[in-house]
């Protein structure tokens, strides 16, 4: 299939989720990526056997990665005709696909006993990912983010440790060397306390034990989170040793970020912009990025935001909104082509002011800017 019709192919599927059954994932079992369920649950079934057994990434053709969505109702569906998986749009042949492969670190266990799996995530075929605790203090006083469900994803699942100990995560890097993983990027997420300098303190003395423990001074890889108050902070978390943060501003503007995003308003949109512009003083252009949610505003409103960062330094990861099991959120309408378009205009900007996209094409599974980056 043309690239053209597998990157429209890759919106839908973000969008409208595909449909897959249990008969069919049993033929793959133990062989792929099944979603660990480290954050959210972007699959729409309640039933928790089966949601264990779902894939967390398709690869299409011309090594396109996209998140897998479980939807029983799109038109998209996988079948296996005994040796491949094919992906069909209505009785449409579309393409082969094939599932992420599972982690050979996810097999083994931590000196404490723990399973890794339920420790590390894998974001994509590249970036190793570690959220420090699976806990949200916004949800506290219902001020939680509008699209989230960490929560109950969490009380439903269990999958994943509430808090990872530092210990537990050397051991996972440690067992990723001596497997044939060879992981990129090491991201740690949170950004869920009020306390934002005291949560990034728990990142500055995790990262500084990790690079203690594998004798290394840097690690390439992001924290993704709300900034803290203070700059000082942010600088003892570059010289801590990692090359990159992210503090997603989530929308376009302060007024719908206070309507989708309440407990992080009590921060401040604007605080958290100019937190983004001297992240960029201290970490450099390409190794601070954002978030915009496609989905939530109108497409225009994203791209000239995009624009207004990218004149800064300031890189956006574009992610195509999943409406979350039982989530009361529902996306605005939106075309598949229109994204598309949005898509191709942001690439435009990206090479127009020197920004790389986020991560790269092997992780860039929730967006198309790798895949028009490069132009693959
Ligand atoms: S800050 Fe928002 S997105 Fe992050 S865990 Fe809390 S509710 Fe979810």
């Amino acid at each position: 299939m043309k690239k053209v019709g597998l990157y429209k192919t890759k919106v839908d599927l973000l969008m409208y989720g595909v449909n897959i059954t249990i008969a069919t994932l049993n033929c793959y079992c133990g062989t792929y990526k099944e979603n660990n369920y480290g954050y959210n649950n972007p699959n729409q079934s309640d039933s928790k056997e089966f949601l264990s057994s779902l894939p967390t990434e398709l690869l299409l053709d011309n090594e396109i990665i996209v998140s897998f969505r479980y939807n029983p109702s799109s038109s998209y569906c996988i079948k296996s005709d005994g040796k491949d998986l094919k992906l069909y749009h209505g009785d449409n042949v579309i393409c082969k696909v094939h599932l992420s492969k599972r982690p050979s670190f996810w097999k083994c266990q931590c000196k404490s006993g723990i399973p890794m799996k339920r420790i590390g995530s894998v974001y994509g075929l590249s970036t190793l990912t570690f959220f420090l605790v699976n806990y949200c203090e916004y949800f506290k006083n219902n001020q939680q983010c509008k699209f989230c469900s960490i929560q109950s994803t969490y009380d439903k699942m269990k999958s994943v440790e509430f808090k990872k100990k530092v210990e537990d995560i050397v051991d996972v890097i440690k067992q990723t060397k001596v497997e044939d993983d060879n992981y990129s990027f090491l991201n740690f997420i949170g950004g869920s306390l009020y306390d934002s300098d005291s949560e990034f303190l728990s990142y500055i003395n995790c990262i500084r034990k990790i690079c203690d423990e594998l004798r290394c001074e840097q690690l390439n890889g992001y924290v993704v989170s709300m900034p803290p108050y203070s700059k000082e902070l942010l600088k003892e978390l570059r010289f801590a040793g990692i090359n990159g943060v992210k503090f997603n501003l989530e929308v376009s503007s302060e007024d719908l970020f206070a309507q989708i995003c309440p407990g992080k308003s009590v921060y401040g949109y604007k605080n958290i912009e100019s937190k983004l512009l001297e992240a960029v003083d201290i970490f450099g252009k390409n190794h601070v990025y954002t978030n915009m949610i496609l989905g939530l505003e109108p497409l225009e409103n994203i791209v000239l935001k995009v624009e207004s960062l990218a004149k800064c330094g300031i890189g956006v990861a574009l992610h195509i909104y999943h409406c979350d099991f039982n989530s009361s959120l529902k996306p605005i309408e939106m075309k598949d082509t229109d994204v598309v378009d949005v898509y191709y205009e942001i690439d435009k900007i990206n090479k127009k002011y020197g920004i790389i996209p986020w991560l790269d094409k092997k992780s860039s599974r929730g967006c198309l800017s790798w895949d028009l980056y490069l132009g693959t």
